[in-house]
């Protein structure tokens, strides 16, 4: 877990071109858990982190080994405050034992920088983007995360741009 959330770490900050930093980890989200569903409301995890999040004007990212879902949605691979300051992103469905195959990790933080890129487009006020390729593209299922780059499309790239210059 450590090794992998700098990997991601480094990821985002060479695709974002911000400095990037980590904070410590926060409890077991143990009150978020739907026995009936055996997932953790993705919402109730938002709620603890927002109280938990320093203040500030950087964006804060919270990295959850837990399968997230909301109550309309089988699950979520992550969820964002638009055009707040927080995103979470789970890490449960990005490997690939998940889906009873063998461990690819390179595949898993592909998919995990995907992700926290779309949560953290977000913050920055991004929609899905119709750009299948592009980051912001909406993901329900692992293939479309494959299907798509770590990358925003030029459009969403010069929004998040506009936003990370000083
Ligand atoms: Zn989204
Ligand atoms: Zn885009």
């Amino acid at each position: 877990m450590e090794e992998d959330v700098s990997a991601i770490e480094a990821g985002a900050a060479r695709l974002l071109g911000v400095e990037v930093r980590r904070l410590g980890p926060l409890p077991e989200p143990d009150y978020a858990f739907d026995v009936r569903r055996g997932q953790y409301s993705s919402v109730a995890v938002m709620r603890a982190f927002a109280a938990a999040a320093p203040a500030g004007d950087a964006k804060v990212v919270g990295i959850c080994e837990r399968d997230l879902f909301i109550p309309m949605l089988t699950f979520v691979f992550g969820q964002a405050q638009l055009g707040g300051r927080l995103a979470i992103v789970s890490l449960a469905r990005l490997r690939q034992e998940f889906y009873g195959l063998p461990a690819d990790r390179t595949a898993f933080l592909s998919r995990a920088l995907k992700e926290v890129a779309h949560e953290v487009g977000h913050t920055f006020g991004l929609a899905h983007c119709p750009d299948q390729a592009c980051s912001m593209s909406v993901s329900t299922d692992i293939r479309q995360v494959d299907g798509k780059r770590a990358e925003y499309c030029r459009s969403c790239a010069a929004v998040v741009r506009e936003l990370t210059a000083r």
